[in-house]
């Protein structure tokens, strides 16, 4: 099998989950190898990112990757591409979804933060919230609060998960899943002509969106148990081992 996309989360599959300077000979190798999949040469797919992080943070990186097609961040709320230089939102965001998570975010600012110091808004999101602490255990009472917030409230609809460190805050049905498969449309492909890479409960729907689909050793059990191959390496050592796979080859 070949494909004609790869498409990847960022931490803790082409970068360390921890806020820790990263690996460049592995990170050098991985951006060799995707400037030459993005002109054509060499024999892995063309890659792109799907990510939580926010667009300026992906911006950067497509950069450094040489990578023109339209990459997804905020977890599928926000597409931007470098060739255009254009961010869009994505399929299911609303203006009244938008005015929504924008209350939420105020009742973080007045009555969260003040309650846990230990929280860590992410800056740089428009249409998705995350925050970081080191003690993730207090995230099932923060959980509760927001969902208590929202009902008063009287929406928006939102799904609340949690990474290793993070707290993701996604507007309903908008996930990295529906925005892929927006994406490979666009791209004039399908899930079966594609592959994919990622390592927590946030990316299992990229795992529905995909013909494909390997994790790095530390990936959550979960990742592992729906994957079609689990590197022995973490991050991106194991990045750089699934990329030498038959099925991470480009169609010709
Ligand atoms: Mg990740």
């Amino acid at each position: 099998m070949a494909v004609s996309w790869i498409v990847t989360d960022i931490d803790g599959c082409i970068s360390p989950e921890e806020s820790i300077p990263w690996n460049l000979d592995s990170f050098g190798r991985l951006a060799r190898i995707s400037h030459d999949a993005a002109e054509g040469r060499g024999t892995v797919a063309p890659i792109t990112l799907c990510s939580g992080r926010p667009q300026p943070y992906a911006e950067a990186l497509l950069k450094v990757l040489g990578i023109w097609a339209p990459a997804i961040c905020e977890n599928g709320a926000v597409l931007y591409s470098l060739k255009d230089n254009r961010s869009r939102y994505g399929p299911g965001v609303t203006t009244e979804k938008i005015l929504g998570l924008r209350a939420v975010r105020a009742f973080l600012e007045t009555d969260l933060f003040p309650e846990f110091p230990e929280l860590v808004y992410q800056f740089g999101k428009e249409a998705h919230v995350s925050l970081y602490c080191e003690r993730p255990e207090v995230f099932g009472a923060i959980t509760e609060r927001i969902e208590e917030f929202i009902r008063r409230n009287g929406g928006p609809d939102v799904v609340i998960s949690a990474t290793h460190y993070y707290l993701n805050i996604s507007l309903a049905g908008v996930n990295k899943g529906n925005t892929l498969r927006f994406l490979f449309d666009e791209l004039g492909t399908d899930r079966e002509h594609t592959a994919g890479i990622g390592d927590t409960e946030g990316d299992l729907p990229i795992r529905e969106a995909v013909g494909f689909f390997a994790c790095p050793s530390n990936a959550r059990q979960a990742v592992k148990d729906v994957a079609d191959y689990v590197s022995p390496y973490p991050d991106i050592e194991g990045f750089l081992d699934i990329l030498a796979r038959p099925e991470l080859q480009r169609d010709t």
